[in-house]
Parts: C-alpha cells; sequence; structure tokens
C-alpha cells in the first residue's frame, strides 16, 4: 500500500494494525510530510525490523516525471508517469513569493467543455489519494532541489485547476486535501487551497461543510442558453441551481469570495449586455469575476476576445459593484495555461 494515499485516521489504525506504539505513526506520518522522506530507510529513528516490514509491505512513491518543460515567464509544467502507465500533467507558476501548483484530479474529463483541450482527450480514471497528495510531495521536492541554500523556495498555494473535474472524483480529491491540510504534516491553510468546478452542484455545499477550501466556479456564461452550449453539464445543472448553490457556500464572506471564472471567446460571451446579465446574475453573493483571456489550441473553433474587448466587460462589471481581474496567461509557450493540459506522451 502507498501510505500517501491514506488518511491520519487509516494511517494510524495501520500502526495500530501492526501493534506499534501510537508514537510510531506520528513519527513515520512526519517522516513523509514534514521531511518529505520517500523511503523507509531514511527513517532513521525506526527500529530496523520495523523499517524492514515496512519496506516489505508498504511505499511512499510518488509519481515519477517523464518531462518538465519550463516557461520562459518561469512557469513550468512536468508530465508524470502513474503505477499503471497513464500519464498526467501538473503545472508549477511561480509569481512574487508566491509558488502555486495547479494540480490534477482525473486523467482526462468527461465534462467535455467545448474550449477546454482537456476535454478533447477521452476520459481514463481518476486519480487516487496518492496520485494527488503525490503531485505535492513531488513538487515540493522539485522546489527544495533547485533553489540555493540562500533562497529556497517553498510550495505556497495549491489550486485544483489540472485536468479534470474535481467533484467528479470527490472522495479522493477529499481525503487528498484533508493530509495536505494535516497540521502535524504539510499544514497547507485551506486559505491557500483553492477548488475549481466546472459547476456539479450537489457537491458545493459538501465541499463548503467538510473541507472548507477557496471556491472557484467555471460560469462562462451568465445564461442558459450560452453555457448550455459551451458546458455539457449545464443540461445536468443550470445556472439557477449553481447560483443558488454558491449564495448558500458555507463559509463564503467578503474576506472569502468565490471566484466566478470566466473564459473570453471572441463574439461568443464577450459582449456587455452580457457583462451586465453577468453582474445581475450574481448580485449579493460575495464574489468576484476573474476573466480569463482563452487559451488557444490547436483544432479549436474559438478566438481570444481582443484585449479592448476585455476591458469593456471589465469595465462594465466594475461599475456594477463587482470586483474583477483579468488573468495573466501563464506557460502558454509550452502550453500549460488554464484548458491547455492534455497528457499524451507526444
Ligand atoms: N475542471 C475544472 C478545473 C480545471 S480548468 C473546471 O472546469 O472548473 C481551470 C479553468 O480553466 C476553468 O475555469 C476552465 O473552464 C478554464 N479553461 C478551460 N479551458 C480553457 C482555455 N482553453 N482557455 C482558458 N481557460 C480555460
Ligand atoms: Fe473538464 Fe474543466 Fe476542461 Fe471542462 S474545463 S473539460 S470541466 S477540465
Amino acid at each position: 500500500m502507498n501510505l500517501t494515499g491514506l488518511t491520519k485516521n487509516a494511517f494510524v489504525t495501520l500502526f495500530e494494525g501492526m501493534r506499534a506504539p501510537k508514537w510510531r505513526a506520528a513519527q513515520v506520518w512526519n517522516w513523509i510530510y514534514k521531511n518529505g522522506a520517500d523511503s523507509f530507510d531514511k527513517m532513521t529513528n525506526l527500529p530496523a525490523e520495523m523499517r524492514a516490514r515496512l519496506q516489505e509491505e508498504h511505499s511512499v512513491q510518488t509519481p515519477k516525471i517523464v518531462r518538465h518543460e519550463l516557461s520562459n515567464d518561469g512557469t513550468e509544467k512536468f508530465l508524470m508517469l502513474m503505477e499503471d502507465g497513464n500519464t498526467v500533467e501538473m503545472v508549477l507558476i511561480p509569481e512574487g513569493d508566491r509558488n502555486t501548483l495547479c494540480v490534477s484530479s482525473q486523467i482526462g474529463c468527461c465534462v467535455k467543455c467545448a474550449f477546454c483541450y482537456t476535454g478533447t482527450q477521452a476520459f481514463e480514471r481518476n486519480l487516487e489519494t496518492h496520485e494527488i497528495v503525490g503531485q505535492v510531495l513531488l513538487a515540493r521536492q522539485c522546489l527544495h532541489d533547485s533553489g540555493s541554500l540562500n533562497s529556497k523556495r517553498t510550495l505556497t498555494n495549491i489550486v485544483m485547476m489540472g485536468m479534470g473535474e474535481p467533484f467528479h472524483n470527490y472522495e479522493n480529491v477529499a481525503n487528498a486535501l484533508r493530509v495536505l491540510m494535516d497540521q502535524d504534516g504539510l499544514a497547507f491553510s485551506k486559505r491557500r487551497i483553492t477548488l475549481s468546478t466546472s459547476g456539479v452542484v450537489p457537491f458545493i455545499k459538501r465541499c463548503g461543510e467538510e473541507l472548507g477550501v477557496n471556491l472557484a466556479v467555471s460560469l462562462h456564461a451568465p445564461n442558459d442558453e450560452i453555457r448550455g452550449k459551451l458546458m455539457p453539464i449545464n443540461k445536468q445543472y443550470n445556472v439557477k441551481q449553481l447560483i443558488d448553490a454558491c449564495r448558500e457556500y458555507p463559509n463564503a464572506s467578503d474576506a472569502r469570495r468565490i471566484t466566478f471564472e470566466y473564459v473570453m471567446l471572441k463574439g461568443v460571451n464577450d459582449s456587455e449586455k452580457l457583462a451586465k446579465e453577468l453582474a445581475a446574475l450574481i448580485e449579493g453573493i460575495p464574489g468576484k469575476v476573474n476573466l480569463i483571456p482563452w487559451n488557444p489550441w490547436e483544432g479549436a473553433h474559438f478566438v481570444t476576445s481582443p484585449e479592448e474587448q476585455i476591458d469593456r466587460f471589465a469595465n462594465v462589471l466594475s461599475r456594477a459593484g463587482v470586483t474583477v481581474m483579468v488573468r495573466s496567461p501563464r506557460g502558454q509557450d509550452i502550453s500549460a495555461a488554464c484548458g491547455q493540459l492534455k497528457s499524451a506522451m507526444t
């Protein structure tokens, strides 16, 4: 068993089963998550026979990096190989003092939004808990390895915005986030974790109650007519149901706003009229709008909105009292930007 796939409770139970004292579980947890140990050999304060037994029955493996690309803006993209031969991508985005890791939750995605490259890939499977936690451990290793002694870089933020719909793999994503937030381990604050969903409504409330992380919602259009064309999931959960769930998102406040993601597609969803409709739709929700210039990929039939149109759209929102940001594309030259991830080897 890969120990990084276990929640704290399951981890403790495993050691109980080995008849080891309670503090041994804490010691091993500490080795994995605080010290970044990737093998039992490195856990030097464990008795030799316990190390041997753990070695025989378990592992602390992370996925393997099979390709690493560096963008001219500093963004890094990693292609990782899983035990079963599948591959998946993650992206590391440095920004001032922050290092944000964009983590994947599935191999492929069955939501199949029209503008997203990941959606063109056949859905393969959900990632296991250890494969999600493993991405973070791996990124942390890479940062430590590349940092010089006086400029050690640390991972500060996690966004569940890589490949896949996190709420279609809720249990594994939730367990992974619990491991990452554990105070005795990596201790990521829920304020430094953002989960992005295409709008799988029933999980929104659960996520708020059980995990309390920041929520980002891929809205992309203020009405069913346009959203339905862009995102097939809108037929299952329509705009009204989605907005109602956001209105009730536990813990949302002016200090902890919901991010509405809105990809800017020329002539499709970028008119000032739609900006007004959007402002009216989200009125009263503690939220902000993140405008994402569409990132192109080969074979797509969309065009990115011109900068001036994005500004006009943003101005309408601003004037209506909506907080709005335009996301600058990162890592486009290595296809590492939003919606450009795909896990083909070639
Ligand atoms: N599957 C989740 C999270 C991953 S995508 C979701 O859809 O929310 C992260 C964001 O990038 C989403 O808002 C998604 O809609 C957006 N996106 C997808 N393809 C894009 C593209 N080609 N250009 C810009 N943004 C894109
Ligand atoms: Fe899946 Fe998100 Fe891409 Fe839609 S935008 S296909 S939900 S990864």
